[in-house]
């Protein structure tokens, strides 16, 4: 376990690199923002989307929150994303589940007390409009799985209801929203679905599955899994 001391310095290193490429990268920061990307994706420390897509500071707006919800009364979402479409004009919106997904294992076992289970209120609701081909899934993990992927599809298109994406779609700006999940098991992400201007919202289809259970990915042979469990 890091100790806070250990993050100051790890910082100065960081620092100390960036100006030693590039002696005025901190200067240009303060020359203001252009990012392309805004990042939806779940508080879990195991995923970190700038390290995970080598992405440097200035090019990613991040949003992170437990499950990886969008939900229309959330101010803190919805200010950023008006902030990001209307005003900087963003060309991507990713929204991210992630594998072993905390918030998306305590929606489908409906096991949360407390705040967590006021904030994943809009979680269960997504278990309960697909739970027919959740509750059909082989076991736990899978059920856990195949929310994580509805639930990105369903928060997706929350997002495209959003006023601003509405707004942006209607006059034609390039603004694609993409839906995927990451595998904490081998740090890959896998994309499952595009929303554009030109998406019928009311049809949006379920994804296909792309989180296999280890299981699964063990008997056909996975070498990062089948590494790890034979170690
Ligand atoms: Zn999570």
């Amino acid at each position: 376990m890091r100790t806070y001391k250990q993050l100051l310095l790890a910082n100065q290193a960081w620092a100390t690199e960036l100006t030693d490429e590039r002696a005025d990268f901190f200067a240009q920061q303060t020359a203001g923002q252009c990012p392309e990307f805004l990042w939806i994706g779940s508080s879990d420390s195991r995923v970190s989307p700038e390290q995970m897509t080598q992405t440097p500071p200035g090019d990613m707006l991040l949003h992170r929150n437990m499950a990886n919800l969008v939900k229309h009364d959330d101010h803190n979402l919805m200010a950023l994303i008006e902030h990001a479409v209307t005003t900087l004009k963003v060309r991507h919106i990713i929204v991210c589940g992630h594998y072993g997904c905390v918030g998306s294992t305590a929606a489908v076992t409906g096991t949360a007390t407390g705040s967590m289970a006021a904030w994943l209120d809009t979680a269960r609701q997504v278990y309960e409009d697909h739970r027919e081909d959740i509750d059909a899934q082989d076991g736990q993990e899978a059920r856990v799985n195949r929310f994580v992927e509805v639930n990105v599809r369903d928060q997706l298109v929350n997002l495209a209801r959003t006023a601003p994406v509405q707004q942006a779609f209607a006059a034609g700006a390039e603004l694609f929203l993409h839906g995927w999940v990451y595998d904490i098991r081998d740090g890959l992400i896998r994309p499952m679905m595009e929303i554009d201007a030109a998406t019928p919202l009311d049809a949006v289809p379920r994804p296909e599955r792309v989180l296999l259970t280890t299981e699964e990915r063990i008997a056909a042979g996975d070498e990062v899994l089948v590494a790890a469990t034979t170690r």
